[in-house]
């Protein structure tokens, strides 16, 4: 381990002050988007009070995209600085671009290769992948396995027979993949009988919710552990260690985080346990650095010690603000439907579909979801109810349960989606 991953946070928060203060210096002088935008704020008082400063959304930057200049008003550096330009995948819109100079792509690489040996990768482990990273942000996180250091065989998506065949003639110690194609692969082939003793997954929450992790690593016969990252800021900011509970800041020294109140935009204590949407700060940035950028993930956090020893941070996604539905008030996030309903198995597959009947998000009780049986197994009617109750008591929402017989929902290499409109079923 990195011994910066042991500093005391306290100590890592007066470096992140000194790297704070440069960076918002730096903004000022270089940025036009955020001289704009932090024209009238008190910018002297380092990151005590970062949470004077407004926060930055998605569509601001967008908005200051055009012809001339492809990366929006935020850019602080030549054309000439650039090293290497990646996009957003765009599942909200159109693509961004987001530009790096050589200092940002080193250090995204220096964080990723954190946030994956914090899992437990090392030399000479063999891994492979099944990102279609290229264009996308996820692309630098691959060049993290060359620093590791392990053997990385790339296989990407749209074969699970040569992914098959890979993990059955290459023999990989690893394997990293979204949560729902680990869990699709477990129905084409018997992977306790591979040599994978690690699951590394990310892309989409759910990799670490009790229920659907265990199935995993049951199915897998190998641990399983999260990495998450923000297209705008970063890949691989989160890596998860062994101790399997939350992902620590692999990014520290890089990122600032900070927790928000979703619906007005407040502060909260970064305390342990503590929820809210997370955003943020990049530290030590040069192309397009961002302030206060709302990720639109809201987050569980947990800050006492960790006894893997890294001293960052933990953090859960639970779900996105662009996946939640609100059910007469209650928010309810599809991947925590689908946690409630793993906790089922083995009398459903663990496979489900929300079908929302109005538009939008805000929707009449009661939710529609439908959940998928295992083989062979028929519709029983006590089942649902029990279903049902259980959503209730956990998520205070009100459903109906629909069962349907296995191989029903879709499967996916990639990422599921746990939500369907247009249908009422
Ligand atoms: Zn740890």
């Amino acid at each position: 381990m990195d011994e910066v991953e042991r500093l005391p946070w306290t100590s890592q928060r007066e470096l992140d002050d000194a790297s704070f203060r440069y960076q918002l210096a730096y903004l000022l002088a270089h940025s036009p988007f955020y001289r704009g935008k932090l024209a009238g704020h008190d910018t002297t008082g380092g990151l005590d009070t970062i949470a004077t400063l407004p926060l930055t959304e998605k569509s601001e930057l967008k908005a200051t995209c055009s012809d001339e200049n492809p990366f929006g008003d935020h850019l602080c550096v030549a054309p000439d600085e650039l090293v290497r330009v990646y996009s957003t995948s765009g599942t909200t819109g159109t693509p961004s671009f987001i530009p790096l100079t050589a200092s940002d792509l080193d250090n995204w690489v220096t964080g990723s290769a954190r946030s994956y040996a914090a899992s437990g990768l090392g030399a000479g482990d063999r891994v492979v992948t099944t990102y279609n990273a290229g264009p996308f942000v996820a692309g630098a996180a691959l060049d993290a396995f060359s620093r590791i250091g392990v053997c990385h065989v790339p296989i990407g998506t749209g074969s699970s027979e040569r992914l098959l065949l890979a993990i059955d003639k290459l023999r990989p110690d690893a394997v990293v993949l979204t949560p729902s194609y680990a869990e699709y692969l477990l129905e084409l082939g018997d992977l306790r009988s591979s040599t994978v003793r690690r699951v590394l997954v990310a892309g989409e929450p759910g990799g670490g919710e009790p229920a659907f992790r265990a199935k995993l690593q049951a199915g897998w016969g190998a641990s399983v552990t999260e990495a998450m990252g923000i297209g705008d800021i970063g890949p691989s900011l989160f890596g998860e260690c062994e101790q399997q509970l939350g992902m620590h800041l692999g990014a520290r020294g890089l990122v600032h985080i900070e927790l928000i109140d979703p619906d007005t935009g407040a502060a909260r204590e970064l305390s342990d346990g503590a929820t809210g949407e997370l955003v943020l700060t990049h530290l030590r940035h040069r192309a397009a650095p961002l302030l206060r950028f709302r990720t639109r993930d809201h987050v569980r956090i947990w800050t006492e010690p960790c006894a893997c020893g890294r001293t960052a941070p933990r953090m859960r996604c639970v779900g996105r603000t662009d996946d939640m539905l609100i059910v007469r008030g209650v928010n309810v996030f599809p991947a925590a439907v689908r946690e409630v309903v793993s906790g089922f198995t083995p009398d459903v597959s663990g496979r489900i579909v929300l079908r929302p009947t109005a538009p939008g998000v805000k929707q009449e009780p009661p939710l529609p979801v439908t959940v998928e049986l295992p083989p062979e197994a028929t519709p029983d009617p006590a089942l649902a109810d029990a279903i049902r109750a259980r959503l209730r008591d956990v998520l205070v929402v009100q459903t109906a349960v629909e069962l349907v017989p296995w191989g029903s929902l879709q499967r996916s290499d990639y990422k599921s989606s746990l939500v369907e409109r247009g249908r009422t079923s």
